[in-house]
């Protein structure tokens, strides 16, 4: 068995897309031209690619295994209530999160007003303080899915220590 520490990775994208909520962190923005992210859940991008590092970090393979999209329970989910669960079942295997980084890449709107609040309900889920997670804002300078606005991607790095 490991002991001391580990760190997980996380990445997932969302299509943009009109009539949808645009939640990140499990905070709504609003994106100037109406757009939100499409998904089986609430499609927070940013939270899907926590849950993923800290899955990753402890051993336990990733989001699609543990809150499958065939899954009707998961439609509509909260995916702040889902990296709950992960804490959870981390816990379990023996680990505990201790800090996360991440990046949301997305060219509109700018995330600047919010990543206080993404800092802290990300904390709150994961039983860290907030300084204890960090929301990095990247843009596709106009390139690719994200620059064309078709989509919006996060990255994620879970750091968990050894509990049990
Ligand atoms: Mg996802």
């Amino acid at each position: 068995m490991s002991t001391g520490t580990r760190t997980g990775i996380g990445w997932d994208s969302h299509r943009l897309t009109p009539g949808r909520p645009l939640i990140l962190g499990g905070v709504t923005l609003v994106h100037p031209d109406g757009l939100g992210l499409d998904g089986h859940s609430d499609a927070d991008v940013l939270t899907h690619a926590v849950i993923d590092a800290l899955l990753g970090a402890a051993g336990l393979g990733d989001i699609g295994e543990h809150f499958p999209d065939t899954d009707e329970a998961f439609r509509g989910a909260d995916s702040l209530a889902l990296l709950r669960e992960s804490v959870a079942r981390a816990s379990i295997a023996g680990w505990q999160p201790v800090y996360a980084d991440t990046t949301v890449v997305m060219e509109r709107p700018k995330l600047k007003d919010h990543r206080g609040a993404m800092r802290a309900q990300l904390a709150a889920a994961l039983g860290l303080d907030g300084g204890d997670v960090n929301v990095k804002a990247s843009t596709g300078e106009g390139i690719g899915f994200v620059g064309r606005e078709e989509g919006v991607a996060a990255l994620a790095t879970v750091t968990v220590t050894r509990v049990v």
